[in-house]
């Protein structure tokens, strides 16, 4: 992560040290760097010139605006999966045409309201589905491009709740009822087929799964050639892991060789839905100790920041790399880092070498995915600022909230 990088004894985002944005903006606090999340979509951008190709960010992973803006910049596509994220990447400035809306849940609302934006593709994850979008855009007089998202039983080998591609998961078309369910779409009035999907996973560090998946994708599409339904573009979804300690996921450049190896000479656009391997990397969550317990079994360090800013420890048992902003010289104890929520699930990091003062600051490395997004405001918390350092410069992308605003729309009974 060499765009987060210790100058003068002090950790860094880009040119910007951590504790000159902990003192302007306060604790906890998001720091992206534009310029990792910029390598990191070129990396996939640059691995796939010589193909006709679309990379649509999972916004899910890091929603903000600005975010989204740099990748629009760029030329990015986005995966949404819901009506908000749509709202978002429009006010973001991203191209309609380059959406794609995946989703088991989609209401006619958001269907409404796809349509009209005129998004590229609807990822259709069931008949139920399949049918609901033919009606609107029949009320609607329109024509709803389709790719169903096809389940192809691929073991992704990750965490239980973030593996979507075993039959059992409720994602997508079981692999054998795609056939019958294309052939069907083809014959609705409101519909035009245009692809096909699947997403297997995250945090998937290897490729054999991801290969797998797309021949199971491939051998279908040339079955519906032999049927005449022509695919126009093979969606293989997101999933790419990321570094958080010492996982070796491929580096991008030769996870997309791989599979466009795999697609040989066939002319279909390809696409991707990155969402971790774009963001994870490019954040951290920068946070203030508040207190230090140093009890007889156990030490602990009460941090300003919690599982409400970041529940990926909480939820999933995962470990992120916790480095101090400014490391002391003084001996490390080993220490749990809590937050100051009423739950034991409550931990950014367990077993952590560190030597803390009271005042210190901290970051928690990695946290550009599924940190934000995921937040919430149990115990009447505020969420969290969030900031993007360009080069030397720092900008305050979504203000601290303020506890006055969280009951705001709440009302006494008469
Ligand atoms: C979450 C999701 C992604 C992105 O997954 P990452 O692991 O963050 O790359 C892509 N496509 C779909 C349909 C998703 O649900």
């Amino acid at each position: 992560m060499s765009h987060f990088a210790y100058r003068n004894e002090t950790l860094h985002a880009e040119g910007v040290s951590l504790d000159r944005i902990a003192a302007q903006f306060g604790t906890p606090c998001y720091v992206y760097s534009r310029s990792a999340l910029e390598s990191a979509y070129r990396a996939y951008d640059e691995a796939l010139v010589h193909r006709d190709h679309l990379i649509c960010y999972a916004v899910k992973a890091n929603s903000n605006i600005a975010v989204l803006s740099v990748l629009a910049k760029l030329g990015s596509g986005f995966d949404i999966v819901s009506g908000g994220e749509l709202a978002r990447v429009l006010a973001a400035g991203g191209d309609p045409h380059k959406i794609v809306f995946s989703g088991v849940g989609k209401t006619v609302e958001e269907i409404r309201t796809a349509l009209d934006a005129g998004i590229l593709c609807f990822n259709v994850e069931s008949e139920d589905e399949l049918a609901r979008v033919n009606r609107i855009a029949g009320e609607m007089r329109r024509v709803a491009p389709v790719s169903l998202r096809v389940n192809p039983d691929v073991d992704a080998k990750t965490h239980p709740y973030i593996a979507t591609g075993l039959k059992d998961n409720k994602f997508g078309i079981p692999f054998s009822a795609a056939l019958p369910l294309y052939k069907q779409a083809a014959g609705m009035k409101h519909l035009r087929v245009v692809g096909i999907d699947c997403h297997i996973g995250s945090q998937l560090t290897e490729i054999p799964p991801f290969i797998a998946a797309l021949q199971k994708l491939l051998d279908l599409v040339d079955r519906l050639a032999t049927a005449g339904i022509e695919i126009l573009h093979i969606d293989v979804g997101g999933g790419l892991g990321i570094r958080y300690r010492d996982e070796t996921p491929p580096p991008i450049a030769e996870y997309i060789r791989a599979l466009t190896t795999c697609m040989g000479d066939r002319k279909q656009t390809i696409m991707f839905e990155p969402g971790r391997s774009l963001v994870g990397n490019t954040g951290v969550l920068l946070s203030r100790v508040e207190h230090l317990k140093h009890g007889a079994d156990r030490n602990f360090a009460v941090i300003d920041a919690a599982m409400n800013d970041l529940i990926r420890p909480a939820l999933y048992d995962a470990w992120h790399d916790i480095q101090a902003v400014a490391p002391r010289r003084t001996p490390t104890r080993r220490y749990e880092i809590v937050g100051p929520i009423c739950e034991s699930g409550d931990f950014l990091g367990r077993d952590r070498d560190l030597s803390l003062t009271e005042g210190d600051l901290i970051a928690i490395m990695s946290a550009g995915a599924y940190g934000m997004t995921m937040s919430s405001n149990y115990n009447t918390r505020p969420r969290a600022a969030e900031v993007m350092v360009s080069g030397n410069e720092m900008h305050l992308i979504r203000e601290r909230e303020n506890v006055a605003q969280l009951f705001s729309s709440e009302r006494l009974l008469p």
